[in-house]
C-alpha cells in the first residue's frame, strides 16, 4: 500500500504543526457526537498526532481493520455498530491499543470493556490533558516500553517529554523526525517497513510525497549520526 492510494480525496495537504521534539503518531477517533469529535481531533492534531475520524461504528471498524493505528479512541454508544461490537470484531484480527470512552459512573461498562480487550478507559466528561497522557502511556506500554525514557548509546529518547538528548544536550528534531525515530526505537531490532512508516506518520488528509520519508531519514542521520538508522534496501529501516 502506498500513501497515494489512501490520500485520494482532493483536500488540501495539511501537515500538523512542526515543532521541535513533538510526537506524530496516527490515532483513530470513533465518536458520533460531532462537537466532541471535532474537539478531540483538533486537540490531538495540535499535539501533532495524525488523526483519522469515524462517526459510526461501521466506518470505525473498517478504518481500524484497514490501517495500522498507534491507538484508537472509541466511544461506546455509536450508530450502526456500537463500541462493544466494534472492539470484539477488531480483537479477532488486531491488537491495536484501544482507549474506550464510557458514560459517567458506569462501572459495569468499564469492566465489560476491559474484559473484551480494551486497554484503558476514560469516563465522560474527561479532561483533555488526561486523555493525551493516557494515550502516550498506552502507546508506550503496547510497544513493550513501559519506561518513558529509552536509552540507545549516548542517546536518550524521552517519550513523555518527546525530546531527544545526546548526553545532556537536547537535539532539535521536527515533529516528523521525532516520530519516525520513535517508531524505530520502539521497535528496536525489528524491520520497520516504509508502508508502516507511512501509515503511522501521515493521516488520511495528507497528500504525501513518496520521497519525504527519505528526506526525514537523511535529516535524522545528519543530526544523530549516519550509523543509527540502518537502511534495509527495498524493505525499510531498522535500529539495531
Ligand atoms: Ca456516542
Amino acid at each position: 500500500m502506498f500513501p497515494g492510494e489512501w490520500a485520494t480525496a482532493a483536500r488540501p495537504a495539511r501537515l500538523p504543526d512542526i515543532r521541535p521534539g513533538v510526537l506524530v503518531m496516527r490515532i483513530l477517533v470513533v465518536e458520533d457526537e460531532p462537537d466532541l469529535l471535532s474537539v478531540l481531533a483538533k486537540a490531538l492534531r495540535e499535539e501533532a498526532y495524525a488523526v483519522d475520524t469515524a462517526e459510526d461504528g461501521e466506518d470505525g471498524l473498517y478504518k481500524a481493520e484497514t490501517w495500522e493505528y498507534d491507538a484508537v479512541v472509541l466511544d461506546i454508544m455509536l450508530p450502526k455498530l456500537d463500541g462493544w461490537e466494534l472492539l470484539q470484531k477488531l480483537r479477532k484480527t488486531k491488537k491495536t491499543p484501544v482507549l474506550m470512552l464510557t458514560a459517567r459512573d458506569a462501572v459495569r461498562d468499564r469492566i465489560r470493556g476491559l474484559d473484551i480487550g480494551a486497554d484503558d478507559y476514560l469516563t465522560k466528561p474527561f479532561d483533555l490533558h488526561e486523555l493525551l497522557a493516557r494515550l502516550r502511556a498506552l502507546i508506550r506500554r503496547c510497544a513493550g516500553q513501559p519506561l518513558p525514557q529509552i536509552q540507545i548509546g549516548d542517546l536518550t529518547i524521552d517519550t513523555a517529554a518527546r525530546i531527544v538528548r545526546r548526553g545532556e544536550e537536547t537535539v532539535a528534531l521536527t515533529a516528523r523526525e521525532y516520530s519516525l525515530l520513535e517508531m524505530l526505537v520502539l521497535r528496536r531490532g525489528q524491520l520497520v517497513t516504509r508502508t508502516m512508516l507511512y501509515e503511522h506518520l501521515f493521516d488520511e488528509d495528507d497528500n504525501s510525497l513518496s520521497n519525504l520519508l527519505d528526506v526525514h531519514v537523511s535529516n535524522i542521520r545528519k543530526k544523530l549520526g549516519q550509523q543509527l538508522i540502518v537502511t534495509r534496501r527495498g524493505h525499510g529501516y531498522t535500529i539495531e
